[in-house]
């Protein structure tokens, strides 16, 4: 029991010294992810717009041809008008002639929007561009000032996580979990010695009864405020000597 203990803590002060090397990064990791965020959610939007602006060429070619069409049976229904042998046959003529019209003046009444849009959208991408260029030369700034630093720190990270694997080795599978857990909910520290009667991990007088039995070093307690683990002193001295 005893060395179970002490493995515990042997393994909650080389993530100490992880964390501290964590510390260093400070708000960079988070504001790299941040700005690659930002990066894909404008360079969707700029695609999302030049898709529109495409489909909108497309849709206006599409238009002229289709009032070229119209134009050139206008031309044969005009041509007929002058070979009509009667009313019927005028008034029938007329009729498609009036209809590619109406047609006619649709299509380039659609065409007309179209170009605004595609106007507005072009415009809308200039607008967006140098953003997206802004933030990218920013994002390779921080990332060049988060590889210094992990660079810098590199070997002494590595011994850090050589030594944490021996370590975990040693703990049962079960304590590893309980451990990991405990770390997560208190964001570092899992487990905390008693100093001057205290947890040292939340500060709050430990009973006195519970002291002793700590002190025996016989199983694995919690502390009933924070439920960090809670070792002796004599383990955390044994350990930090070693
Ligand atoms: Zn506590």
């Amino acid at each position: 029991m005893l060395n179970r203990l002490k493995v515990l803590y042997q393994l909650q002060l080389v993530d100490d010294q992880l964390d501290k090397l964590e510390e260093l990064r400070g708000d960079l990791p988070n504001m790299v992810s941040s700005l690659e965020n930002s990066i894909n959610v404008l360079k969707t939007e700029i695609s999302d717009k030049e898709l529109a602006q495409r489909e909108s060429v497309e849709k206006r070619t599409q238009n002229e041809e289709e009032v070229e069409k119209l134009k050139e049976s206008q031309k044969k229904f005009k041509a007929q008008l002058y070979q009509v042998r009667n009313n019927k046959e005028y008034d029938a003529l007329t009729k498609e002639i009036d209809h590619s019209d109406e047609q006619i003046s649709k299509l380039e009444a659609e065409n007309n929007a179209l170009a605004d849009s595609s106007k507005s959208l072009s415009e809308q991408i200039e607008e967006l561009k140098p953003k997206l260029e802004e933030l990218e030369t920013e994002l390779k700034e921080r990332e060049a000032d988060l590889r210094e630093i992990i660079k810098a720190n590199e070997k002494e990270e590595a011994v850090l996580q050589s030594d944490r694997k021996k370590i975990e080795d040693q703990i049962k599978k079960p304590d590893v979990s309980v451990y990991m857990r405990i770390r997560k909910a208190k964001k570092g520290k899992a487990v905390a010695t008693i100093r001057r009667s205290a947890c040292s991990g939340c500060h709050n007088i430990v009973p006195s009864q519970r002291q002793l039995e700590i002190r025996r070093n016989s199983r694995i307690f919690t502390c009933e405020y924070c439920g960090r683990i809670l070792i002796s002193q004599e383990i955390a001295d044994e350990v930090e000597a070693s």
